[in-house]
């Protein structure tokens, strides 16, 4: 992954905490996801992370559950699946549920403490918002590391946000440790907290990094994934 001349902890304010989160991260809390708590924790640290955010598929627990057990700095949240498209909500205090529009999905997510971001809006195979992205959304993933095709979602939704003065947020959408990392947010916080994480964020102090998660660690993903399933259904 190359440096992209952000140094850790060193921000123009001495005053400020700098965060460098992945603000999208699945774990096997997520059917899909072959990330452990353990595993969260290890690659965040490895790929030069002091913050990471849990954003499992409709549901809350396990971020919590997280936060409590590691030192770390865990940002619970959650991936809604509205009837609209996938939208994060970071810092929610109680479940989302799924179903409703997305309109409906940002205003519950506020009513619940909650920062709203519009998470891979144009890419192919996954629930995308598209022209459901408005500007009451906190901010917008120009940056998925795992969207395909890469370049022409990042291009789609740099040009939202700058349509709707959205505040522009990465992550990586991660399914499997060594996938983490390749999509961040820098995020210059007032403290070492997830409020203050989420109240900067909302205030548009933060910036957008990353690059496509390499093909080799996407198709050991799907290989682990697939033989996980035949494991489940060989006979024992
Ligand atoms: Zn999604
Ligand atoms: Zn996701």
């Amino acid at each position: 992954m190359s440096d992209n001349a952000v140094e850790l902890n060193k921000t123009k304010n001495p005053n400020k905490f700098q965060v460098r989160a992945d603000l999208h991260v699945h774990t096997t809390f997520s059917k899909d996801s072959l990330i452990t708590p353990k595993d969260l924790v290890y690659y965040s640290k490895k790929r030069g992370l002091n913050a990471v955010a849990v954003t499992d598929h409709d549901q809350l627990e396990g971020a919590y559950k997280i936060a409590k057990e590691t030192d770390f700095l865990v940002i619970p949240g959650m991936e809604v699946s509205s009837a609209d498209g996938h939208i994060v909500a970071l810092n929610v205090q109680e479940l989302i549920p799924r179903g409703f529009s997305a309109v409906e999905t940002v205003e519950r997510i506020h009513r619940a403490g909650g920062v709203a971001i519009a998470c891979h809006p144009y890419v192919y195979f996954k629930g995308c918002l598209r022209e459901k992205v408005s500007g009451t959304f906190d901010a917008i993933e120009v940056i998925n590391a795992r969207a395909f095709p890469f370049k022409s979602s990042v291009k789609k939704a740099e040009e939202a946000a700058e349509r709707l003065k959205l505040t522009r947020v990465a992550g990586t959408d991660a399914h499997y440790g060594s996938q983490i990392g390749y999509g961040y947010t820098v995020i210059e916080a007032a403290e070492r907290s997830v409020e203050a994480i989420a109240k900067a964020i909302v205030d548009g102090h933060c910036q957008p990094f990353g690059q496509p998660v390499p093909p080799i660690i996407n198709l050991e993903q799907q290989f682990l994934r697939l033989r996980r399933i035949a494991k489940k259904f060989s006979p024992s």
